[in-house]
């Protein structure tokens, strides 16, 4: 275990007739490729007791809805199999009620000898938990971790060099995690009357459109057309990616009907998959086949860890007032412009635009829950666009993230929301509403890819729910 992934949350003694170590699993939704899980089986082994590891999925979100429930929902029978077969007890906790907190990891806790969970910046994970025993947060998240980046960066430039540094220390294999005691006891359910507002070991048998349609969320936002949420799916698009289409990856990524993407940014935002592990696959197999994988290890480690960068630093994370100096004044500067057309939340939400690759890409974000890398950035540039302020624009462009992407909610997705206003970009050329913000045009889409193509096959999937492309 590297240090700089372990934060002490307090200078709390450990509890001496513990009867477990408590990992509380939030973010790294997974039993591999996990250093809070190492970190917390090593406690375990070092004190001599069982490792309990207790997943939760709350309902308090305001956005929380069928699509990001299913998909967590979908992974827990995986993680709960792989966890026993380590030996450690595992309990799943799905609060039903927006009221209901984080109860059930605070009694846990009452019988812990110490607690571990998965660091987080703050600015999204909220305020630390306090806990009244010894307790760590241990950043898995990303390859580099967030703490070796001293100070905000504010491009890629000036982070790239900071992390290549780095990469031979932390581009590592998360040792096997072996626990010496098993763990002997059943994972308890909350009892005190409340037992059947917890489950313990059973989720995995209860059907989980059932289970989803108990819990006080939006229903109205269905679950993913194209994705499935789980371990044995993230390694299954990992797979995919790593025989088809990282050979096409350089040439193609920018094409959406090519889908030369790896289409792991869901899995990767809950944790199903490690972008460490990721990273170690696609290295050793561009060795082996000898295929150059540089532009995917830059979106997948510097990109993203740029972004996580911002959210650890950033005050606000929803906020133009985190946009750089130039961004600030060239967008106030155009604040007078005319727009036309401008858009309701309505027309935007309901893809009912003049232009019909944009709606394609809204259609592609409500049925699929994501929309392409490439055609993500014309969403967002046009949305700019057309809203009458760029805070309109922004509030837009993060509540139908919010609402629909299976990706959203993540470091990624204020980073690249903010990124259509300037953030970790340079000035260019000067026109209306953008200043000199990048702007992007629709002639440029039709220009560099099957426009057609990729509105027929949204068209197409709105039309039978179901996808050409598995
Ligand atoms: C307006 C806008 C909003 C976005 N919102 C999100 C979001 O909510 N969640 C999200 O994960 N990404 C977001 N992105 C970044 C990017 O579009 C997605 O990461 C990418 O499309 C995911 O598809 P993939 O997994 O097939 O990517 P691949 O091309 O296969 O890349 C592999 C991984 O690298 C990372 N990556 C790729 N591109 C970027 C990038 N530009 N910046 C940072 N990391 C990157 C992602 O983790 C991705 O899963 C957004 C981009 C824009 C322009």
């Amino acid at each position: 275990m590297v240090e700089p992934r372990v934060h002490k949350l307090n200078e709390r003694e450990v509890r001496p007739d513990g009867e477990y170590v408590l990992y509380w699993l939030r973010w790294n939704r997974r039993a591999e490729s996990n250093h809070a899980l190492a970190f917390a089986a090593g406690l375990a082994n070092r004190l001599n007791l069982p490792l309990l590891v207790l997943e939760s999925l709350g309902s308090r979100d305001p956005y929380a809805n069928d699509r990001r429930h299913t998909f967590v929902l979908e992974g827990v029978a995986e993680t709960a199999a792989r966890l026993r077969r380590l030996g450690a007890g595992y309990q799943f906790h799905l609060a039903r009620r927006k009221s209901e907190g984080d109860r059930v990891v605070y009694e846990a806790a009452q019988k812990a000898t110490a607690v571990v969970t998965d660091g987080y910046p703050e600015t999204l994970a909220g305020p630390t938990a306090v806990f009244d025993v010894q307790a760590y947060a241990v950043d898995s998240s990303c390859v580099v971790p967030t703490n070796c980046i001293e100070a905000r960066s504010y491009a890629a430039y000036s982070i790239r060099p900071k992390i290549q540094r780095l990469l031979p220390q932390y581009l590592k294999a998360v040792p096997p995690v072996r626990l010496q005691k098993r763990f002997g006891g059943h994972a308890e359910d909350t009892g005190n009357g409340r037992r059947e507002r917890s489950i313990a070991f059973r989720i995995p048998h209860e059907p989980i459109a059932k289970l989803v349609a108990s819990c006080e969320i939006d229903h109205s936002v269905r679950p993913s057309t194209a994705f499935r949420g789980g371990r044995v799916e993230a390694e299954r698009h990992l797979q995919l990616f790593l025989e088809e289409r990282l050979r096409r990856y350089s040439g193609e990524k920018n094409e959406p009907c090519a889908h030369a993407t790896s289409d792991l940014s869901p899995y990767l935002h809950f944790g199903h998959i490690s972008s460490l592990e990721v990273a170690l696959a696609v290295q050793d197999y561009a060795r082996e086949h000898k295929l150059v994988a540089d532009e995917f290890i830059e979106e997948l480690i510097v990109r993203r860890e740029l972004a996580f960068n911002f959210v650890r630093y950033a005050k606000r994370v929803n906020s133009l007032d985190e946009l750089p100096q130039w961004a600030r004044a060239t967008l106030d500067k155009h604040r007078p412009d005319p727009r036309d057309p401008v858009y309701t939340r309505e027309q935007f939400e309901s893809a009912a635009t003049c232009d019909d690759l944009w709606n394609a890409t809204q259609k592609e974000l409500l049925l699929r829950g994501k929309i392409h890398g490439y055609y993500r950035m014309y969403w967002g540039k046009k949305i700019v666009e057309w809203s009458a302020t760029p805070e309109e624009a922004l509030a837009m462009m993060i509540h139908l993230h919010d609402r629909y992407a299976l990706d959203g909610q993540d470091p990624n997705t204020y980073a690249n929301i903010l990124w259509c206003f300037g953030l970790h970009d340079r000035p260019w050329g000067e026109r209306p509403v953008f200043g000199t913000v990048r702007w992007m045009s629709r002639a440029g889409m039709d220009r560099k890819t099957g426009v057609k193509a990729y509105i027929q096959e949204i068209e197409y999937l709105e039309r039978t729910g179901k996808e050409q492309i598995t």
